[in-house]
C-alpha cells in the first residue's frame, strides 16, 4: 500500500527512522533537517494496514493527539539504552524510563518489529512520552508524570483468537513432524508438558502415532499480532486418543473433563465388588499361616469381570507365575507402577500402550487363591503402598456444572479435527 508520511516542522532538527518494515521496503534513513526546510514527504511500502497518525492532518492522530518527534522499528540486538542515546536523549530520561518499566518490564519483551514512539519536548530534547509498540495488539505507553518519573499504562486490543489445525504423523521425531506442520519450537514445548504426566511425546510415541493440534492466533484488523496459544492437542497412540482441551479456567482437561496431572482410579474394575481382603504388611496368609505382607487390595468379584487399568501407562510385564496367576503389570511414567493379578484371561500384551479405565483382563481366580478376585497393587518408586491411601493420587476434574461448558468445547475442537484433512 502507498501512503504519504509527512513529518511535522516544528523541530529544528529531527532524525527519522524508517516507519515499518515491509517486505518491500527496508530503510533506515537518517534525514538530519534545519528548520528552514520544507517538511518531509516521502513515500514508504507500509507492511501495517493504516496507521493512526496518517491523514491530511499531519501533526495529530485521529484521536487528535500530537503526532510522535520519532518513530523506530526495533532491529534484533537493539538495546532501549542504546536507542535513547541514538536519539541524544537525557541519561536521565532513560533511567526513569527504566525505574517505571520495572513492574511492567515492557522493553524485556520487545523484539525485532516492535515499534518505538518518542514525544520530545521542544527546545530542550526532554522526553514527554514513549510509546512501546510490541505488537498490533500490545503497547505500553510510558508517560511523564507531573509528580517526577514517568506513568506506565499498558494496553492490551483483544482482537480475534482464530483457531487452524495442525495435524501429523510422528514419522522419526515427534518434534520434527510437528515443526513440519507450521507449529513453532514454544508450541511443540508447550504440547510435551501439558501432557508429560500422560505421555513421553519425545519417547513413547510410535512412528505411525498421529498427533492433532488446535491453535489460535490473535488478529487485530485482520493483522496477525504473533500472539497464539494451543487450545487443543489429541494424541493417537495404538489406536488409544490422548487428549488435552482449554477450558475457560485457563486450564486443560482430557476429553471426560478430567485433570492432566497423572491420576488414578481408585478401584481395578467397573463390575460390583466387595473388598475382601486390604493392604497390610504384616499379614498372616490365609492359605500358608505364614507372615507375609500382603501388597495389594483384594477386591472379590465374579469371575470374568473386567480387570481395567487404574491409570494410563505401558503394559511391562504379562506373565502366568504358579502364585499370583495370570497377572498384568502396568508402568505409570518413571513414578508409579500397578499389578493385577489372578486373572482368567489378559487382553493385552507387553510393550501394549493402555489408557486409564481400558479393560486390561477378565478375572478370575488363577494362581492360589481361596476364591474369585482382583488382587491390586500400587507401587510408589517401588515400594507397595495401599492403593486406596492418600499417597496415591485419585482423579479429579471439573464440578458437574462446569462439565458441561466444556464438553461443548470438546466437541467444538473435535467437530473442526474431524474436518481437516490430514497434513
Ligand atoms: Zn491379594
Amino acid at each position: 500500500m502507498q501512503v504519504e508520511i509527512i513529518s511535522p516542522s516544528s523541530r529544528w532538527w529531527r532524525i527519522n527512522f524508517c516507519l515499518f518494515l515491509s517486505m518491500a521496503v527496508v530503510c533506515t534513513a537518517i534525514v538530519i533537517r534545519p528548520p528552514e526546510w520544507q517538511p518531509l514527504q516521502k513515500s514508504v511500502e507500509l507492511a501495517l494496514k493504516s496507521t493512526p497518525f496518517i491523514g491530511d492532518d499531519a501533526n495529530e492522530t485521529e484521536t487528535g493527539e500530537a503526532l510522535p518527534s520519532a518513530e523506530y522499528v526495533v532491529f534484533s540486538g537493539d538495546k532501549i539504552a542504546d536507542l535513547f542515546h541514538r536519539m541524544a536523549l537525557e541519561e536521565d530520561d532513560l533511567q526513569q524510563v527504566l525505574e517505571s518499566d520495572l513492574n511492567h518490564l515492557g522493553f524485556d519483551a520487545m523484539v525485532p518489529g516492535s515499534v518505538l514512539r518518542f514525544w520530545f519536548e521542544e527546545d530542550t530534547n526532554r522526553l514527554l512520552k514513549l510509546e512501546l509498540q510490541l505488537n498490533v495488539a500490545q503497547k505500553v505507553i510510558y508517560q511523564r508524570s507531573e509528580t517526577g518519573g514517568f506513568d506506565v499504562q499498558e494496553v492490551e486490543i483483544p482482537g480475534n483468537w482464530v483457531p487452524s489445525v495442525f495435524k501429523g504423523t510422528v514419522g522419526a521425531s515427534f518434534h520434527d513432524s510437528a515443526i513440519a506442520t507450521g507449529l513453532d519450537e514454544s508450541d511443540v514445548a508447550f504440547v510435551i508438558n501439558l501432557l508429560k504426566d500422560k505421555i513421553n511425546l519425545n519417547t513413547e510415541l510410535p512412528a505411525d502415532g498421529k498427533f492433532e493440534v488446535v491453535r489460535a492466533a490473535q488478529f487485530v484488523d485482520e493483522i496477525a499480532s504473533g500472539q497464539h496459544e494451543i487450545r487443543a492437542v489429541r494424541i493417537e497412540r495404538d489406536g488409544v486418543i490422548i487428549s488435552a482441551y482449554l477450558h475457560e479456567d485457563g486450564n486443560f482437561y482430557d476429553a471426560d473433563g478430567e485433570s492432566l496431572q497423572r491420576s488414578f482410579l481408585p478401584v481395578p474394575t467397573t463390575a460390583q465388588y466387595w473388598l475382601s481382603s486390604g493392604f497390610d504388611p504384616r499379614r498372616i496368609h490365609p492359605v500358608t499361616h505364614r507372615r507375609q505382607p500382603h501388597n495389594g487390595s483384594d477386591f472379590a468379584v465374579a469371575v470374568g469381570s473386567p480387570v481395567i487399568a487404574t491409570g494410563d501407562g505401558v503394559v511391562v510385564q504379562v506373565a502366568n507365575h504358579p502364585y499370583a496367576g495370570k497377572y498384568v503389570v502396568i508402568q505409570h511414567g518413571s513414578k508409579y507402577r500397578t499389578r493385577y493379578l489372578h486373572n482368567s484371561k489378559i487382553l493385552v500384551k507387553k510393550g501394549q500402550w493402555v489408557s486409564r479405565g481400558q479393560e486390561i483382563a477378565k478375572s478370575g481366580q488363577s494362581g492360589r487363591v481361596t476364591g474369585p478376585h482382583i488382587h491390586y497393587e500400587f507401587h510408589i518408586r517401588g515400594r507397595p503402598v495401599n492403593p486406596l491411601s492418600k499417597k496415591v493420587p485419585l482423579i479429579s476434574g471439573l464440578g458437574s456444572e462446569e462439565q458441561q461448558s466444556f464438553l461443548t468445547t470438546v466437541e467444538q475442537m473435535d467437530a473442526m479435527l474431524k474436518d481437516e484433512p490430514t497434513g
